[in-house]
């Protein structure tokens, strides 16, 4: 186990698209759940060393200075490798030059920030409000405290959006020089405020085009397309994110947070007075080895190298070969074989979905 991820339920706003686990900020709330994390930290930790930590949320940097010290009190039980990355999400709005101080002071080394649209427009469609002026100063001060591993996150396929402002918007990310890109084409889930609205998705070929262009701009600004959805400089990967994508366990605590461990899959619960009463975890999934394999393939395919195919002889002791007759989708296209890697080729990804599902149905086991 070398990845643990913390979840933050409280936010300042409810974005108009959010699905996440979370609730309004609120005092009295916080201390409660604070330690209710802190018992479930005690209970499951088994002391190893992680080489990768990430706070998320929810909006963790809508916690007070205060609270956000007790928080780090509670995190300072997990041991860490000395190149442990470890993350902080927030919004701008919320982080100040006091917290990002104490960041520095208890180790955190990247930071993540949801920017999404710099357009007015978008932003009043998305309720969020991120001013331009309040960005920079808050970069400016992390980037004068050391921070030199910043991502930030942009959401597009917007109906307010045309071409023209996702150029608009991703030339201003540009201009921000961060290291890593997170781009998330617009879903509208069930129980967010645009699903209640009936808000409508865009045209598929619409959606395709701004995909296109995001994946153009991002290769002139030399930003490695590494994941399906995320951009980086090079050597400024999310490790965090790699442990899932290579189907590695990791500790997940919080509420709605989800872990796997031991061959098993557990997911905590989203009710945030459940988790406060102690009843965590509301559902277990045990993988057979075949639901493991399953598991490697979806996440192992959203990265841009793929699978690995010397690595999944070795971790199940079979050649995926011999268990899937993925040839045919090679023969045709819609998967490359190179250098013993099985990876979705740049121009097939936006199908990766369809690839996938045919993939698997080529699965058979002895
Ligand atoms: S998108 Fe992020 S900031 Fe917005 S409501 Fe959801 S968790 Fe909070």
């Amino acid at each position: 186990m070398k990845s643990c991820y913390i979840h933050i339920p409280f936010c300042n706003r409810i974005c108009s698209y959010c699905d996440f686990c979370k609730v309004y900020y609120h005092k009295n709330f916080v201390e409660k759940y604070l330690s209710a994390l802190e018992k479930e930290i005690k209970e499951v930790y088994k002391g190893e060393e992680l080489e990768t930590i990430y706070i998320g949320g929810g909006t963790p940097s809508s916690l007070s200075l205060e609270e956000l010290k007790r928080l780090f009190d509670i995190l300072s039980i997990l041991k860490r490798k000395d190149y442990c990355e470890f993350t902080i999400e927030g919004n701008f709005d919320s982080t100040t030059k006091e917290k990002l101080e104490l960041y520095k002071q208890v180790g955190i080394n990247r930071l993540s920030f949801g920017i999404e649209s710099i357009n007015p427009k978008n932003q009043e469609f998305l309720n969020r409000k991120e001013s331009k002026e309040k960005i920079k100063e808050v970069l400016d001060i992390a980037r004068s405290l050391g921070f030199h591993n910043i991502n930030v996150d942009l959401i597009y396929a917007l109906p307010t959006e045309e071409k023209k402002t996702l150029k608009e918007d991703l030339d201003y990310i540009f201009s921000l020089n961060v290291e890593h890109i997170s781009t998330y084409s617009l879903i509208i889930e069930e129980h967010t405020m645009l699903y209640l609205n009936h808000t409508k998705n865009i045209e598929e070929d619409l959606d395709y085009e701004m995909y296109r262009i995001i994946k153009e701009e991002m290769k002139k600004h030399h930003y490695k397309h590494y994941e399906i959805s995320n951009f980086a400089k090079e050597g400024y990967e999310s490790k965090h994110n790699l442990t899932y994508w290579n189907n590695e366990e990791y500790y997940g605590f919080g509420v709605g947070a989800s872990s796997y461990q031991n061959n098993q899959r557990i997911e905590n619960t989203r009710s945030i007075t459940n988790y406060i009463k102690g009843k965590r975890n509301i559902r277990i999934e045990n993988l057979s080895k075949e639901d493991t394999i399953e598991y490697e393939i979806i996440l192992n395919l959203r990265k841009r190298d793929g699978i690995s195919l010397n690595h999944f002889q070795d971790k199940f002791n079979i050649s995926l070969e011999d268990i899937c007759n993925y040839k045919e989708l090679v023969k045709n296209g819609f998967l490359k074989e190179e250098k013993n890697h099985l990876y979705i080729p740049e121009e097939k990804l936006y199908i990766s979905n369809e690839i996938l599902v045919q993939l698997l149905e080529r699965i058979t086991y002895e």
